[in-house]
């Protein structure tokens, strides 16, 4: 029943899947992209359908403009509940068995989960890449900052990021000399500005006996600002200017310029944020063959048990969502590369029996738990504009209190309490319903509560813990018949510890610039931990991450560091399962540097060079 025989099989058409297809394409490959979303989900008309779905909701989560689809579900955040001990909550996708609930979620269509994401690119610091001999936490990567610095490059321009150099030189991080972001920083939001001006010489004396002077970045992110003038070089290599907005020809996949539509989680509009499909669509114009084969779920993946070479792949082909009945196909190839995201990849994985050597395959989950605070500014500061968040405060990224206390990251927030407390909607029904204003007086009230609005996103690293994992158990099960992710999952002391030290920076942040504390957290949100007496909510930041993490050694380790396993000489698994450690950056940008590293590795092996 075997079908062609390909160069690579890729499971899953994300970035990660559609980065690789797109380099070993360009290197006159023929790949197939098995894709477990519904047909069409390249084409323009269905993202024109989704933007449409999106302007029709009323419940605007990440998944909402993505059909729900019974052969390819996805967990929704809306399905989190609490968990009573001993007792998985089995009402979502997930099976939780706690004892907190994993909040994040990612979306099964072709594109993957950066459909919706928010596009915030940021570099891990060097000391990152090496918690355990610096402070004595987590585990030290198996490469340094200056190893992965060219790949960040290439990925920086494959993403298509605009951004600061010289505001992002904080905490080690350090860029070539004659690099420089494909394009112009997208420009920090009135509110960033304002929060810069009033903390401008502000000191914070922590705990532990440090002090830090606070400052406001801008973030680089994946969405098209204005192209940079002159050429440069990226990971060594001469580029032309990135083309951006207007861009025709060869750089025509780019999409428009941001112009603040305000709705990048979920979907951006006018296609300025990247997604997948600006890969896939390069990856298809390349000189090798790349087939994207959708409605194709993959349940096995099969080995040889003597050499433990993978022999070929099996999935199921269904005739469209939700359809009773469906087809089993397999396919071989010389390499095969897991890009299914990281929960995903762990469940097919440790589901086929593979990766058994190091034991670490499915553990290690991590994600941000994120925390807020919000507050009424003295001023009205011009929040819902814009892209989420333009800027931050780095300053406790990276510190000696790491010994005791996870590192944060301090994000502002461009829309207002949106994420926090549901405004401006919540506000709407509160002034209509609660205090019944309508006509002026409502859009006077509205107006004033409104434009006060801002929130600081606290987003702490998390240790990976063997605990926190994902497994399979065989009496849960989708539609399609294929087990469902268990999740068992905590937010640890380390990390509260960091919320609680950001919650109180953030409090002198509010005081000095006269901002009333409006943050109340729920003791009956499924969120809802607390640590030293203090509660707080946590919210998932979709960073899901470290099941099957790179090493330089197969006895603590799933892979090697390009992403090849152990077990499995041409089998890689890629995405943000490969990170070690999650720091305080959004992952993707880390993540994709170290897919394209994999790639090259993987080339070299189609070669017959490794
Ligand atoms: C709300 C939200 C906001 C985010 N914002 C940011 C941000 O600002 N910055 C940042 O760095 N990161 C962000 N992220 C994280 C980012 O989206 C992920 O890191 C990234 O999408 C991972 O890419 P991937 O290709 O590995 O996986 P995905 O994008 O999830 O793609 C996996 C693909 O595999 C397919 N697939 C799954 N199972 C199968 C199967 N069995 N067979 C065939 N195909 C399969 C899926 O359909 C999908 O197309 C955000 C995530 C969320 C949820
Ligand atoms: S702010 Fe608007 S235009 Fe800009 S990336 Fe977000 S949704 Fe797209």
């Amino acid at each position: 029943m075997s079908e062609m025989h390909y160069d690579a099989v890729i499971v899953g058409a994300g970035i990660s899947g559609a980065l690789i297809a797109k380099q070993l394409a360009a290197k006159g490959r023929n790949v197939l992209i098995l894709e477990a979303g519904a047909d069409g989900g390249a084409e323009a008309s269905t993202y024109r359908s989704y933007v449409d779905a999106y302007h029709l909701t009323e419940v605007k989560v990440p998944n909402s403009p993505y059909p729900a689809n019974p052969s390819a579900p996805s967990p929704s955040v809306l399905d989190v509940g609490p968990i009573a001990p001993g007792r998985p909550d089995t009402a979502g996708y997930f099976v939780q068995n706690g004892p907190n609930p994993f909040r994040s979620n990612y979306t099964r269509v072709t594109g993957g989960t950066m459909m919706h994401w928010l596009g915030t690119c940021l570099r891990m610091q060097p000391n990152d890449f090496r918690t355990r001999s610096a402070y004595g936490q987590g585990v030290d990567w198996p490469l340094s900052y200056d190893d992965l610095a060219p790949w960040y490059e290439r990925a920086e321009w494959e993403i298509g990021v605009s951004g600061d150099k010289s505001e992002n030189e904080f905490g080690g991080i350090h860029f070539s000399k004659d690099y420089d972001f494909p394009m112009e920083p997208i420009p920090k939001s009135f509110s960033d500005r304002w929060f810069e001006e009033g903390v401008r010489g502000m000191e914070v004396a922590l705990p532990n006996g440090e002090t830090k002077t606070l400052s406001v970045s801008t973030t680089p992110q994946g969405r098209n600002s204005t192209p940079r003038k002159g050429s440069y070089k990226v990971g060594g290599e001469k580029q032309p200017p990135y083309g951006a907005a207007g861009a025709t020809g060869a750089y025509a996949f780019q999409g428009q310029r941001c112009e603040g539509n305000s709705s990048c989680v979920p979907i951006c509009p006018i296609q300025a944020k990247y997604n997948a499909l600006k890969t896939l669509s390069q990856a298809l114009r390349q000189k090798g063959r790349v087939e994207i084969r959708s409605q194709s779920v993959v349940s096995k993946i099969e080995t040889d048990g003597a050499t433990g070479r993978v022999t070929g792949v099996v999935y199921k082909r269904y005739e469209f969502p939700g359809a009773p009945a469906w087809e089993m196909k397999r396919v071989t190839a010389d390499a095969y590369v897991l890009a299914t995201n990281a929960i995903e990849n762990a469940k097919l994985a440790l589901a086929s029996g593979l990766c058994p050597t190091s034991g670490q395959l499915g553990r290690n989950l991590m994600d941000h738990p994120y925390v807020m605070v919000w507050g009424r500014a003295p001023r009205p500061v011009g929040p819902f504009r814009g892209p989420g968040s333009t800027a931050s405060f780095p300053d406790f990224r990276d510190g000696g209190f790491r010994t005791k206390k996870a590192a944060v990251r301090l994000e502002l927030a461009n829309w207002g309490w949106n994420f926090a407390a549901n405004a401006p909607y919540s506000d709407v029904a509160r002034l209509v319903e609660g205090e019944y204003l309508f006509g002026p007086e409502l859009r006077a009230r509205l107006r004033d509560e409104v434009q006060h609005q801002v929130r600081i996103g606290i987003m702490p690293e998390q240790l990976p813990s063997a605990l926190n994992r994902v497994s399979v158990n065989p009496a849960y099960r989708d539609s399609l018949g294929e087990p469902r992710p268990v999740l068992d999952y905590a937010v640890d002391a380390y990390s509260r510890a960091g919320v609680l030290q950001g919650m109180d920076i953030c409090q002198q942040i509010f005081q000095r610039l006269g901002i009333e504390n409006r943050s109340t957290y729920d003791p009956n949100d499924p969120g809802y931990v607390s640590e030293a007496g203090r509660g707080f909510v946590y919210f998932g930041a979709g960073h899901n991450a470290g099941t099957h993490r790179i090493g330089a050694s197969r006895h603590d380790s799933v892979t090697d560091l390009d992403g090849r396993s152990w077990d499995h000489d041409n089998l890689w698994l890629v995405g943000c399962g490969a990170m070690p450690t999650i720091a305080t950056s959004n992952p993707t940008l880390t993540m994709t540097a170290l897919v394209l590293k994999a790639a090259a590795g993987l080339e070299r092996a189609l070669e017959g060079k490794s």
